[in-house]
C-alpha cells in the first residue's frame, strides 16, 4: 500500500521494488509493508554487486550471495554479467508465466535472471542485427547445462512459431537428451556431467523465428568409455540400453540386462551403479523418441546401437598368453557378437587385436602383441569407436538442424557455450591441462571483450575513457600455445621424436626450453621452501585462477591417441555405415601424421575463438554451492574458491574502475522525478536537462556523476543509495 500510494504505474513499480528489495518482484510483491521495505536490503542484499559498499571485500561479496541464496534468489548482476547459484532444487521461477514476464523487458526492470541475459541478447539480435552470443561458465555441477536448457526453452516458448519452425524448436530440444545419453555421466560431481565442451548456434530468420542450428563439440572425455573412477559410471547410453532395451533388441545385439557383466561398467562394482537422481528406463524411452524428432530411421538407430554394443564386447574380450609369451584372444563368443555388429570379419577382427602392423620403408611388418600391449588395443579400440561415434552422432544432429537458406533472407545468429570450466583435482593430467588451457582462452576473451565493450561506451557517451588495471593472462595462453616454445609444441615434438621418447623426457625438455617463466614451476627450478610441494613427474602452472599441478604421466600417450594401423585397417572395412563412414580409408595412405590431441585441441579453440570475438557476448558464470548435491547448503569455503577462479572479483573490480551505475536519462528522470519539485509531476523539456536539474537539487557533487549523450553515469553506489533513501523516507 505504502507502494502503491506513491501513485506510480505498475512498470515503475516494479522497478522500484526491485532496486530496493528485489525479493518483492515475486506473486507476493504487494503484500509489502513499508518496515520491510526499508529492511529488504540487508535481507537479501543487492540484486547487482556493482551497488556493493565494499566492492573490494570478497567477504562482503560472499555475503551478498549467500542472503540471496538463502531467500531462494539464486540470479545476482555484475554490471551485465550474471552470477547464478545451483539451488539443488526446483524453484518456481521457470514458468511460461515467467518467461512472459521477462519479454521485452529492460534488464533492470525486473529480478536478475537467465530469462533477462535470454531476451536481452535476443532483442539485439533482432534490433541490431548483430550476432549474439551467451558464454555459461562454471566448474562441473555449477549448472551450466541447467542453464542452456533453459535458455533454449525460453526460445522455444516466446519465439514466433511457424509449422516449420515448430518442427526445429522441437530438434533443438531433442538434440539434448541424445548428446546428454552419449556425452554425460554420472561423476562424483555431478550425476549428469557433460563430458564434452558443447558451442550450439541458433540461427534466426528476419521475423526472429529460430529456423536451424549447429553445433561444434569439444574434447569428448573418450578415456571413460573404458575406465571409470570409484563411484563413477561410464556414459549414460550403456546403461540406458541395458535397463530399458526391449528383450528383441537386447537379444539381437547379443546383450544381458545386468550391466555387472561388462568389464567397462562394472570398474566401480562396489560403488552403487544407480542413482536416485537417474532414471535409466525412463531416459532409455526419452533418448528413443529424440532420436526419431532428430530424423534417424529405425536402421540407423540399431547400427548406433550395435557401435554401444560392441564396445560392451570389446570390454570383455579377454586374452591369454601362449608360451612365447604373445597374446591370444579366449572369448571367442565376444569375437562372434562383434563381427556381426561392427559388420567385419571375425579372424580379420581377431588377428588385429593381437598383432601390430608397422609400415617401414614400405614394407609391412607384423609383429605379435604382448598381455599387455593387446589390452592396450583393445581399450584403444573401444575409445577409438565411441569417440568417432560421438562425433558423427553430433553431425547426424547437425543435418537435421540444418538451415535450408533461401538465399534471398538473412539469418542471425546466437551462439551457446556450455563448456568446462576450470578444474583442480588432487591429481591432474593431461584432461585438466587441456581444460584450463581452454578455460585461459575464455578469460582472455573475457578481458577484450568487457574491456572493449567499456570503452566503447564510453566513447559512445562521450565520456573519456579512463583506462583499467587489470591482470591481462595473455603470458599463461603464450606460454601453453606459443609455436617452437610453448608447452603444446614441447609435447608434440617428443611425440613425434622416435626411439627414447618418454613423458619423464618430456618434462626435462620443458624445464629447458621454459625455465625463467613466471608462470612454470617443477621440482627443479623450484627453491628448497616451495620443492616439497612438488612431485619429480609434476610441473605447475600458475593459472589465472590460481595455481595447478599437473602431473606428467600419460601425456605423450594422451596426445599420440594411436589407434594400431590394423585396427584401423579392419575398421575401415566394416559394413556398418556408421563405422565405415567414421574411419575413412584416406587415414591410411595418408603420408602426413595425424594432428595430436593437443593440437587438434588448440586448433579447434582457436577457431572457437574467431567465432565467439565476432559475436556480442553476454554471460553467466556458475556457482557450485556445495560438494553433496544438497539444496540450501552454502559452503562457504568452496564458494570462494570458485569466486576466485571464476575471477568475479576482477570482474567487479573492473566494472567498478569506471562508473558502478548508468541509466538511460529518461528511466532515471521517470524514477527519481518526484524528489525536486521542478521535475515533478512531469517535465515538459529534454530528458537530459530534467536530469540535469534533478542531481543539481539533489546535491551531487561534480566527480560523483557524468552526463553522457543518453545516460548519466554515476560514479559512487552510495550517491545513488542516498537517492534511493530519500525516496524511501519522502
Ligand atoms: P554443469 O553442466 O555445470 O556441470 P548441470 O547443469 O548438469 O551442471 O547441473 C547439475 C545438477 O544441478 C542438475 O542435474 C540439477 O539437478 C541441478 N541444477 C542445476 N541448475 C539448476 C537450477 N537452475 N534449478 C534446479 N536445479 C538445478
Ligand atoms: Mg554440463
Amino acid at each position: 500500500i505504502y507502494l502503491l500510494c506513491r501513485n506510480f504505474p505498475c512498470r515503475q513499480l516494479s522497478h522500484l521494488v526491485h532496486i530496493s528489495s528485489p525479493c518483492f518482484t515475486g506473486a507476493n510483491g504487494i503484500r509489502l509493508t513499508m518496515e520491510s521495505a526499508l529492511t529488504a536490503r540487508d535481507r537479501v542484499g543487492v540484486q547487482d554487486f556493482v551497488l556493493l559498499e565494499n566492492f573490494t571485500s570478497e567477504a562482503a561479496f560472499i555475503e551478498n550471495l549467500r542472503k540471496r541464496f538463502k531467500e531462494n534468489l539464486i540470479y545476482t548482476y555484475i554490471g551485465s554479467v550474471l552470477v547464478s547459484v545451483n539451488p539443488y532444487k526446483e524453484l518456481e521461477i521457470y514458468s511460461k508465466q515467467n518467461m512472459e514476464r521477462y519479454r521485452g523487458v529492460s534488464f533492470y526492470e525486473v529480478s536478475p535472471h537467465l530469462y533477462a541475459i535470454a531476451d536481452n541478447s535476443y532483442r539485439s539480435l533482432r534490433t541490431e542485427r548483430k550476432d549474439q552470443c551467451i558464454l555459461i561458465s562454471g566448474e562441473s555441477g555449477a549448472g551450466k547445462t541447467e542453464a542452456t536448457k533453459k535458455i533454449l526453452q525460453y526460445y522455444a516458448v516466446t519465439c514466433p512459431a511457424s509449422q516449420q519452425v515448430e518442427t526445429v524448436k522441437d530438434r533443438l530440444l531433442q538434440s539434448n537428451p541424445v548428446l546428454e545419453a552419449f556425452g554425460n555421466a554420472k561423476t562424483l560431481r555431478n550425476d549428469n556431467s557433460s563430458r564434452f565442451g558443447k558451442y550450439m548456434d541458433v540461427q534466426f530468420d528476419y521475423r526472429g523465428a529460430p529456423v536451424g542450428g549447429h553445433i561444434l563439440n569439444y574434447l569428448l572425455e573418450k578415456s571413460r568409455v573404458v575406465h571409470q573412477n570409484h563411484g563413477e559410471r561410464n556414459f549414460h547410453i550403456f546403461y540406458q540400453l541395458l535397463e530399458g532395451g526391449e528383450e528383441d533388441l537386447l537379444r539381437r545385439l547379443g546383450l544381458e540386462k545386468n550391466p555387472q557383466q561388462y568389464h567397462y561398467l562394472c570398474c566401480s562394482v562396489i560403488a552403487p551403479i544407480y542413482s536416485h537422481s537417474i532414471n535409466d528406463k525412463n531416459d532409455w524411452k526419452i533418448v528413443r523418441r529424440a532420436l526419431s524428432v532428430i530424423s534417424f530411421k529405425d536402421n540407423e538407430v540399431e547400427d548406433l546401437l550395435s557401435i554401444v554394443a560392441s564396445v560392451l564386447h570389446l570390454g570383455n574380450v579377454q586374452f591369454a598368453a601362449d608360451e612365447q609369451g604373445n597374446a591370444q584372444v579366449t572369448t571367442e563368443n565376444q569375437i562372434k557378437y562383434l563381427a556381426r555388429l561392427l559388420a567385419v570379419e571375425g579372424s580379420v577382427l581377431r588377428d588385429a587385436l593381437i598383432h601390430k602392423k608397422i609400415i617401414a620403408k614400405g614394407e609391412e611388418l607384423i609383429s605379435p602383441l604382448n598381455l599387455e600391449q593387446a589390452a592396450y588395443a583393445r581399450d584403444a579400440l573401444a575409445k577409438a569407436i565411441y569417440g568417432r561415434t560421438f562425433s558423427w552422432l553430433v553431425n547426424k544432429v547437425n543435418k537435421s538442424l540444418a538451415y535450408e537458406f533461401p538465399g534471398w533472407r538473412s539469418t542471425t545468429v546466437l551462439g551457446l557455450l556450455d563448456i568446462y570450466g576450470f578444474e583442480v583435482f588432487q591429481h591432474n593430467s593431461f584432461e585438466q591441462f587441456c581444460i584450463n588451457y581452454c578455460n585461459e582462452k575464455l578469460q582472455q576473451l573475457f578481458i577484450e571483450l568487457t574491456l572493449k565493450s567499456e570503452q566503447e561506451e564510453y566513447e559512445a557517451e562521450g565520456i573519456a575513457w579512463e583506462p583499467v588495471q587489470y591482470f591481462n593472462n595473455k603470458i599463461i595462453c603464450d606460454l601453453v600455445e606459443e609455436k617452437f616454445k610453448g608447452i603444446i609444441s614441447i609435447l608434440d615434438e617428443e611425440c613425434l621424436r622416435p626411439g627414447d621418447a618418454t613423458d619423464t623426457t618430456f618434462l626435462e625438455k620443458l624445464e629447458e626450453t621454459v625455465k625463467n617463466h613466471p608462470h612454470f614451476l617443477t621440482h627443479k627450478l623450484a627453491d628448497q621452501k616451495t620443492r616439497k610441494s612438488l612431485g619429480r613427474e609434476e610441473f605447475r602452472l600458475l593459472h589465472y585462477a590460481g595455481e595447478v599441478t599437473y602431473s606428467v604421466a600419460g601425456f605423450l600417450d594422451k596426445n599420440n591417441d594411436l589407434l594400431f594401423r590394423n585396427l584401423k585397417e579392419t575398421m575401415c572395412n566394416s559394413e556398418n555405415p556408421i563405422i565405415n563412414q567414421c574411419f575413412d580409408r584416406t587415414e591410411l595412405t595418408d603420408k602426413k601424421r595425424p594432428e595430436t590431441a593437443a593440437t587438434q585441441f588448440k586448433n579447434s579453440l582457436s577457431k572457437l575463438m574467431e567465432i565467439l570475438m565476432s559475436k556480442e557476448p553476454s554471460y553467466i558464470r556458475c556457482i557450485k554451492p556445495n560438494d553433496a548435491k544438497q539444496a540450501d547448503r552454502f559452503d562457504e569455503v568452496l564458494i570462494r574458491h570458485q569466486v576466485k577462479y571464476l575471477g568475479l572479483m576482477e570482474n567487479l573490480r573492473v566494472r567498478r574502475a569506471g562508473f558502478a551505475y548508468r541509466r538511460k536519462y529518461e528511466v532515471f528522470l521517470q524514477r527519481y522525478k518526484s524528489l525536486c519539485p521542478e521535475t515533478w509531476p512531469t517535465w515538459d523539456g529534454r530528458p537530459h536537462d530534467g536530469v540535469a536539474v534533478l542531481v543539481k537539487h539533489l546535491g551531487y557533487k561534480q566527480e560523483e556523476y557524468k552526463m553522457g549523450r543518453t545516460k548519466i553515469f554515476i560514479r559512487f553506489p552510495k550517491t545513488l543509495f542516498a537517492t534511493e533513501d530519500a525516496l524511501e523516507v519522502r
